[in-house]
């Protein structure tokens, strides 16, 4: 007689947390197939993405050869110890991974800065020059009355931050209730869709002045009746909006840097807290810059908590040296002699200037535009291990759990070996 065919059901992981873009999400169905991974419980394109690219573990490679392991951490030690000038960047990893990654960067003398850092640094310019009234998500989804969302619609970089912060009933209104306002960008079907409850109007300005238009409003809130055109928006249009700030209990304004084109942002960015400061004359607001994919904001707090400075910094000179514009990675790969980047949460490497010696850690599959001299497969944090990873609002570090083994290490686990085989240091006399 013949056997029945075996039907293995899928594993289902309950409550996952997503670590991909710095919302946090823990709500997460993933069922573990033999495909791989696939997300059942919502449609965020970027879940369902990054959780279904699970290809099996690959050799390292040097010079484009497979080798053993520890035959790529020699040679990426070697590497590192012979640069001058190396840079230790892209640090998408979690916080155990970046903490590696700093102490690595410290030994070698490396300049260290984040693959996302531009946008972080449209924001953090204006906390450093200014100083900001910033919220969180919790205050956003609990207490927010008005929401102001300044520029395109955020749910293109943060696909569920209206369904799971903005669509729920504030629980410290009385009685509960919320209006959404854009303001030169428009919203998506999706953003529609999970909006459909509340009142939502959209002031279709110019995307790329929204600058103009936050400044406008301020100048309207001492008199709204005088407010002016702004961004191809009418006079009075603006000032029914600040008519409304006024009246708001608790308003919030919302953006997300990295959707804003052109070139100074981070000016586009200081009005819009300027904004916030001034509707803080007449009753509550605050600002809430969305940001925090691949961990940008956890890496960002493991480098101000370790060397009291945030990215884009040099550990060349015996003590951290802080310069947003030269330790950018993008500017710093032009001179860097050695590039030690790391990309665990998505198999991507940018294309690097030719004569660098690039080593990579990434996941397996990882399309290179160049092959690197040293290639280190590794797990993705939240999938192939445990992870704690930062949420936008940075007051918040989630543990995600591992989902499955293919018998990757994790990339705090490859930097502390290629520390250890860095040459030793010679004692102090
Ligand atoms: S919105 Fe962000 S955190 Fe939430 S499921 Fe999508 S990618 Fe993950």
């Amino acid at each position: 007689m013949a056997s029945e065919p075996v039907v293995h059901s899928p594993v289902v992981h309950c409550d996952v947390v997503c670590p991909f873009c710095g919302l946090g999400c823990d709500d997460l169905t993933v069922e573990e197939g033999p495909d791989g991974l696939a997300v059942r419980s919502t449609g965020c394109p970027i879940a369902q993405d990054r959780f279904s690219r699970t290809p099996p573990a690959e050799p390292p490679r040097v010079a484009g050869g497979p080798v053993q392991p520890d035959d790529a951490v020699r040679a990426a030690a070697a590497a590192l110890a012979a640069a001058r000038t190396p840079l230790v960047a892209g640090l998408g990893t979690d916080i155990d991974g970046t903490r590696a990654a700093l102490a690595l960067a410290e030994r070698v003398g490396a300049v260290v800065d984040h693959a996302l850092s531009d946008g972080l640094y449209r924001n953090l310019a204006v906390l450093q020059r200014t100083g900001w009234i910033a919220t969180t998500l919790a205050e956003l989804r609990n207490r927010c009355d008005l929401l102001l969302v300044a520029g395109p619609d955020p749910a293109a970089l943060h696909p569920r931050v209206f369904e799971r912060w903005v669509a729920p009933a504030p629980a410290f209104q009385e009685p509960p209730s919320r209006e959404v306002v854009f303001l030169c960008g428009a919203p998506l079907d999706a953003t529609r869709a999970a909006l459909a409850a509340l009142h939502v109007s959209v002031l279709p300005g110019d995307p790329a002045r929204v600058g103009d238009a936050a400044a406008a409003l301020a100048a309207a809130l001492p008199d709204p009746s005088r407010a002016t055109e702004a961004a191809g928006i009418a006079a009075g249009a603006l000032a029914a909006l600040a008519e409304r700030l006024l009246k708001a209990r608790y308003a919030v304004v919302a953006w997300a840097a990295s959707a804003f084109t052109g070139a100074h942002a981070d000016l586009t960015v200081e009005r819009l807290f300027r904004l916030v400061h001034d509707v803080n004359r007449h009753t509550r607001c605050a600002g809430l810059p969305l940001a925090g994919h691949d961990n940008v904001v956890g890496a960002n707090q493991v480098c101000t908590w370790q060397f009291g400075v945030p990215l884009r910094t040099s550990l060349a000179g015996g003590a951290p040296l802080h310069d947003p514009y030269r330790f950018d990675w993008a500017r710093y790969a032009e001179v860097a002699d050695c590039v030690l980047w790391i990309s665990a949460f998505r198999p991507e490497v940018p294309a690097f200037p030719a004569g660098k010696a690039v080593i990579a850690l990434a996941p397996p599959g990882t399309a290179f535009p160049a092959e690197p001299v040293v290639f280190i497969p590794v797990g993705t944090p939240g999938i192939d291990h445990p992870a704690h990873v930062f949420r936008s609002d940075t007051v918040v570090a989630l543990r995600a759990r591992g989902l499955i083994d293919r018998g990757l290490p994790d990339a705090a686990a490859v930097l502390k070996a290629i520390a250890a085989a860095l040459p030793q240091e010679a004692p102090a006399c």
